[in-house]
């Protein structure tokens, strides 16, 4: 936990992908304080999930744009207004603690708001893990399903594992920062866009396909790695320093089930204002059920813009839902902060 756990948020926005982002910079126009949660240890929810390297070209203003760098700027735009995120943290439960204060308890803390917008999309993400093999012993210890900074890779031994976009691109970023890596492969085609798995192929990589991961050694740390042909059964050691799952993930909305929400095939129902059954609590995104509901990026940044500001008259009845314009407000904000 952050140290966020004592305080009480205007709006807890659960799941920091784009609904969720735009939201936090709604709330932050709006003047309220936002707490972000999301189970990942990234932000951008599928954007940087699955697909960070893809073109994008059905967002508003933007004719072309990698899935990464949208999520950048949806993050420089959130973070303007100092939300708190917490990151790498399930939601588990949703309790209404007394007539205006709800709560929102993951697996590692507990939080506080007078108000809540659910931005789960797909559900939580977990990344999934090889079965049978001996990983989970060395997680935080050189075992790892993304990569947080680069440079704790310089000049590391790494041993990446998986052959969809995920695996590929990281091999090829990783290059940046050693030149010493392996990369494994059950099959023996890569699952990746064509351009970069041409890349791969032109790289100091050294790839093995048909292999497998069968165990990972060390003392406090990561030290070697067997892995196997899963055509002949041929075993081969391998010194590495660190290695990268990239399987994939798989989604779950798993606990929000449980919340007391009216829910249907699709998601949360919600009202036109993005409300929840639930009294404080709204929903925006791939999330929600309503009518001519459409799962796209640019409709769930306009529902999370009605969801929040909805929840700022429900904390302040005084307030308006219309904001207002950003042309007009942020000026005056800027000129009262000066
Ligand atoms: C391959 C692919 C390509 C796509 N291309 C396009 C495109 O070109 N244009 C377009 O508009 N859309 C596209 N989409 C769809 C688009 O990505 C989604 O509409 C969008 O990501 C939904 O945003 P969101 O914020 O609602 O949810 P998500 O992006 O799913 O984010 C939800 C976040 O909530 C978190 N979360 C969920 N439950 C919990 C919990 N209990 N506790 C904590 N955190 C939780 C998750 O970890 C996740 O980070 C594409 C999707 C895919 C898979």
């Amino acid at each position: 936990m952050s140290g966020a756990g004592a305080d009480l948020f205007d709006v807890i926005i659960v799941g920091g992908g784009p609904a969720g982002l735009f939201g936090a910079y709604y709330a932050g126009l709006r003047g309220m304080r936002p707490l972000i949660v999301d189970s990942l240890e990234q932000l951008g929810g599928q954007l940087t999930t699955l697909y960070p390297e893809k073109y994008i070209y059905d967002v508003a203003g933007f004719p072309a744009i990698l899935a990464r760098a949208l999520v950048e700027q949806l993050v420089q735009q959130a973070m303007q207004y100092n939300p708190v995120v917490v990151l790498n943290e399930q939601v588990r439960h949703l309790t209404q603690r007394d007539e205006h204060v709800l709560e929102v308890e993951t697996d590692k803390g507990a939080y506080r708001g007078l108000s809540v917008v659910i931005c789960a999309g797909a559900g939580s993400f977990t990344p999934k893990r090889l079965p049978g093999v001996n990983c989970q012993e060395y997680e935080g210890r050189g075992v790892s399903y993304f990569v947080k900074d680069m440079e704790t890779c310089r000049d590391k031994r790494m041993l990446i594992v998986g052959g969809g976009d995920s695996a590929v691109d990281w091999a090829l970023n990783l290059l940046r920062v050693t030149d010493k890596i392996t990369l494994i492969h059950r099959l023996g085609h890569f699952r990746a866009h064509e351009d970069s798995v041409q890349k791969l192929h032109e790289s100091p990589v050294t790839i093995r396909t048909f292999h497998e991961l069968k165990a990972v050694h060390g003392n406090t740390h990561v030290e070697s790695a067997t892995i196997f042909d899963n055509r002949t059964g041929q075993e081969d050691h391998l010194e590495v320093d660190g290695v990268l799952i990239n399987i994939g993930f798989s989604t779950t909305l798993g606990p929000i089930h449980d919340w007391g929400l009216t829910m249907d095939k699709e998601g949360i129902v919600v009202s036109s204002k993005m409300e929840t059954n639930r009294p404080g609590v709204y929903a925006a995104g791939d999330v929600v059920s309503c009518p001519g509901k459409l799962k796209l990026i640019a409709t769930g940044f306009g529902e999370a813009a009605i969801a929040v500001n909805h929840a700022k008259a429900f904390i302040d009845p005084k307030s308006k839902s219309f904001p207002g314009h950003s042309s007009t407000l942020v000026p005056k904000q800027r000129e009262a902060t000066r």
